[in-house]
């Protein structure tokens, strides 16, 4: 839009952690880009870490991947599922990445020999990130979640630098404050005071909410919504009630229903009469809630006992399967306990497995029996990174005779390293930030499953990986039927192997989940679901 300058939109969380500001964030996102405008989503993370990368599943859920190769926090692949914009390395800050590049500064000598403190230089440098977006990419809107809880020390000066900002930008800035307001069984009824307490926390920072969302089991009544306006200085239509839903993407329709978008737009002075196109949004929630078949699939891990650990891949299966009409069961199988007595008990029923990704040897000999049992029952399977990795050693062991074939990360001194260390990747000691990350070009064969699920033979995918196919040992997998179908075009590393033998055996070196949204499923989801529906 001509002439707009970019409104910022920050959203802070109180009372408790885990209310969903990430889906919050990304169901407003999607309400404005409904109505044309060009809008992208921030998360501002308070901890030290550089970025999650390093951080173990269970600390952090999933380590979502950006098409430039930034490892960020999973509420970036809601955001993309939402909207359908990629995000880039500058959706995501750290506080540990706010003080590297003040650091870094203060050593070069860029403060001129000044004390460098937290104001003004780490406020500063959070300003500057969070206004580079609006700034370099003409967003019309930018809104910036702020991850932990309202009163957390560490998260103090991300408050600070936002209320800088509003107070420069004036009435081009808003803040939404999302709260808890839990309902008391004992007394029956639903209670204020934490919401009370959590905006008066955020007034001693100088911040007074423009708009309150507030998480409760059961519906607000007018009188309780009064209330919370009259106490917390809001009015009474900006007190938004989000109730839970039984899917998340139901949560942009019910912002809409309470206005959510409108408010928000009379507050920044908009114009809030633009058409909300939702049809397509619409139309998918129709199909999630009348499916008419359902599959069930495995999905073999080592995180299963945090579900956001495999948070895209859940999302991936929940856009294919929903396009077809159809309802995805997982079942969660603990690649650790896979052994060759539990294994047919373990995979009995159901019509397809998927082998997540990972790092390490645990669980590793599980995810390959698994692998062994789906080629030889048929059963359709896709493998995912490490998944792909397993499904070539378990090829090598049991099809090319290559007793304890392995990968290098596991076994550095195999006989037979089938996938072994990225040349690139030899020298490197830092863990962070250096593997091969980020979209790079595949190229298809025409005569594979992946080329049917894809129908285009150039595709690119997003990477997370060190290790790799090695290619001295792709002529004797052609030759006993395991093909290398996709592969890197620049430098011939093997991005796709399947077995044309088998009804549907797709194994990938690249993350498909990060790039499928509501309403571009990912074609290979796709096809996998459909693989299964048939195999029912
Ligand atoms: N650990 C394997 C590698 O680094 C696989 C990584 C993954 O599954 N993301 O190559």
């Amino acid at each position: 839009m001509s002439n707009f300058s970019t409104k910022y939109i920050f959203v802070t969380g109180g009372v408790t952690s885990s209310l969903g500001k990430g889906i919050i964030a990304a169901s407003l996102g999607k309400l404005l880009s409904a109505r044309g405008y060009k809008v992208t989503i921030q998360k501002l993370d308070p901890y030290i870490n550089i970025d999650p990368g390093t951080m173990n599943p269970y600390e952090h859920g999933e380590c979502y991947v950006t098409t430039d190769g930034a490892e960020t926090d999973l509420d970036l692949g809601h955001y993309e599922r939402f909207l359908a914009n990629k995000t880039s390395q500058a959706n995501n800050v750290t506080t540990g990445s706010i003080y590297q590049t003040v650091i870094e500064k203060e050593r070069k000598g860029d403060y001129l020999g000044k004390t460098v403190q937290i104001i003004p230089h780490i406020t500063d440098e959070i300003k500057r990130r969070i206004k580079i977006l609006g700034d370099t990419n003409n967003f019309d809107f930018v809104i910036t979640e702020i991850g932990g809880t309202v009163g957390d020390i560490e998260s103090l000066p991300y408050i600070e630098a936002v209320r800088q900002i509003k107070w420069e930008l004036q009435n081009s800035a808003l803040y939404i404050h999302l709260t808890l307001v839990p309902y008391l069984s004992a007394a029956g009824e639903l209670k204020t005071k934490p919401t009370q307490h959590s905006v008066k926390t955020l007034l001693e920072s100088g911040i007074q909410p423009d708009i309150l969302v507030c998480r409760t089991e059961h519906p607000l009544t007018e009188n309780i919504k009064q209330k919370i306006a009259l106490f917390c200085n809001v009015e009474k239509d900006a007190v938004i009630e989000s109730i839970d839903a039984k899917t998340i993407y139901e949560v942009p329709l019910l912002m809409q229903k309470e206005n959510l978008d409108k408010v928000v737009l009379r507050k920044l002075n908009l114009d809030d009469n633009s058409d909300v196109k939702l049809d397509k949004w619409k139309d998918f929630l129709f199909k999630l809630k009348n499916p008419n078949q359902e599959v069930n699939i495995g999905l073999v891990g080592k995180y299963i006992k945090l579900k956001d650990s495999y948070k895209s891949i859940c999302e991936a299966f929940i856009h294919a399967s929903t396009e077809k009409k159809c309802k995805v069961n997982i079942k969660w199988i603990n690649a650790g306990s896979l052994t060759e007595k539990t294994i047919k008990e373990e995979l009995d029923n159901l019509n397809g497995i998927l082998v997540a990704p990972g790092f390490g040897d645990r669980g590793i000999e599980g995810k390959i029996n698994a692998i062994k049992y789906v080629r030889e029952n048929k059963i359709p399977f896709l493998g995912i990174c490490l998944g792909m990795q397993c499904a070539v050693i378990e090829y090598a062991r049991n099809i090319l005779n290559m007793p304890g074939a392995n990968s290098t990360e596991m076994k550095p001194n195999t006989k037979f390293p089938v996938i072994d260390i990225m040349e690139e990747q030899k020298e490197i000691t830092n863990k962070g930030g250096t593997m091969r990350l980020g979209a790079y070009n595949c190229t298809l064969d025409k005569d594979s499953f992946s080329y049917n699920s894809y129908k285009t033979l150039k595709i690119e995918e997003r990477h997370r990986h060190r290790y790799e196919f090695n290619n001295k040992y792709l002529n004797d997998f052609t030759k006993a039927g395991m093909q290398c179908v996709g592969n890197n075009p620049e430098n011939n590393l093997v991005e796709i192997v399947e077995i044309s033998s088998h009804p549907w055996f797709v194994g990938v070196q690249f993350h498909p989940e990060y790039s499928s949204t509501v309403l571009n499923p990912h074609p290979l989801f796709s096809g996998f679901i459909e693989a299964c529906i048939s195999n029912k």
